[in-house]
């Protein structure tokens, strides 16, 4: 009975130990990524103080980005997997890309380089593009959140920082503290379209039961819209909380 005690502390030690080296991991990379000197992250080339618009990819990669697709596109994606009730009302993305196109080395930058400033800088050019279309007024720009243990481990949500790129664009708060991962999920890049449904149902929940989003706007935010599942029980869950309206914003929208 000891000897499992002991193992059991053993662990529980270990599991703190590794939590610790993460976070410094990640304050290093953010220390790296704010520090070091600017190289554009697709094609390698020196990003001068002056001339660079952009912090993290140089113009000419930036300007052979695919324009950005109409929603009409990103619906079809969402009514081939959700055909019944309609939980989001209309779709941005950014850049149409494949798994192998250059800006999701930039999302991968991003997640698990430490890169924050690509999720910001993106988020910001993704607000400009929902910006031109002055038709609706969001009440909330709400990341799509991620479970507490992954947002150990990576030390930021990538959701948020497109958020806060997205609020400085529209200049319209945020809302981080709404709605939460109840458990931890695989991530969805591995999965066939019917497994990332089943690993993302029921997965969100309030953060608090009290949250009351009656009549709200809301914009949704993500990284990647592949399926749309992530996005599609999000949402689903902001509407029994009462939202009127949701929106959704990613960064890109993968093609098949
Ligand atoms: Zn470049």
């Amino acid at each position: 009975m000891n000897i499992l005690v002991i193992r059991f502390a053993q662990l529980i030690e270990s599991y703190f130990f590794l939590m610790k080296i993460l976070t410094i991991k990640t304050f290093l990379m953010s220390f790296i990524d704010f520090a070091s000197p600017r190289r554009c992250e697709i094609c390698g080339v020196y990003l001068g103080e002056s001339e660079r618009q952009h912090e993290f990819i140089c113009e000419d990669c930036f300007d052979k980005f695919p324009p950005p697709i109409p929603s009409e596109l990103i619906f079809d994606r969402i009514k081939k997997f959700y055909p019944g009730e309609k939980i989001i009302d209309n779709a941005y993305s950014l850049f149409p890309a494949t798994e192998k196109s250059d800006i999701m080395e930039l999302i991968h930058s991003m997640k698990y380089r430490g890169f924050s400033r690509i999720g910001k800088e993106l988020g910001f050019e993704l607000g400009k593009l929902i910006n031109v279309n002055p038709n609706k007024i969001y009440d909330l720009i709400i990341p799509v959140p991620i479970h507490h243990a992954r947002l150990r481990e990576r030390g930021f949500n990538q959701s948020e920082l497109i958020s806060n790129g997205i609020a400085n664009a529209l200049d319209i708060p945020t809302g981080f503290d709404i709605i939460k991962r109840a458990r931890y999920t695989q991530t969805q890049t591995q999965l066939t379209a019917q497994e990332r449904k089943k690993n993302v149902e029921d997965v969100f929940v309030p953060k608090k039961v009290s949250i009351n989003l009656s009549g709200k706007n809301l914009l949704l935010v993500d990284d990647v819209f592949t399926t749309g599942s992530t996005l599609y029980h999000c949402a689903k869950c902001l509407k029994e909380m009462g939202a009127s309206q949701i929106d959704t914003a990613t960064l890109v929208f993968v093609g098949s």
